[in-house]
């Protein structure tokens, strides 16, 4: 587990965020959390997540894990391709359509 970006920002618990997930519209959710966390935290949950989905998948067997770009809209580096959400960033927590990447990717 060390690949995991633990124990900064974690003023929202990981076991809080999943359960208000679990019980919350997705949309409140969102404002939940916005309104909880500071940029700096969203910013670290964002990285923590990111780097958690890479490990699952590298756990996984997966010998593919799921390519990373840099978010149109935020910048950040923190926006997976093809997730179950499509190309999300989980900074923005928003699709954006990155096919352009995936072909330069595949060929
Ligand atoms: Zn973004």
């Amino acid at each position: 587990m060390s690949l995991a970006a633990e124990g900064r920002g974690d003023f929202l618990p990981k076991h809080l965020g999943r359960r208000l997930e679990e019980v919350l519209d997705e949309e409140i959710f969102e404002d939940v959390r916005k309104a909880i966390l500071t940029y700096d935290e969203m910013l670290a949950d964002a990285q923590a997540e990111v780097d958690r989905r890479i490990a699952e998948s590298l756990e996984g067997g997966s010998d593919s894990p799921p390519d990373i770009a840099t978010c149109p809209s935020c910048d950040h580096e923190l926006l997976l391709i093809e997730t179950e959400r499509g190309d999300f960033c989980f900074f923005c927590r928003e699709e954006f359509s990155m096919a352009q990447h995936r072909t330069a990717n595949a060929a």
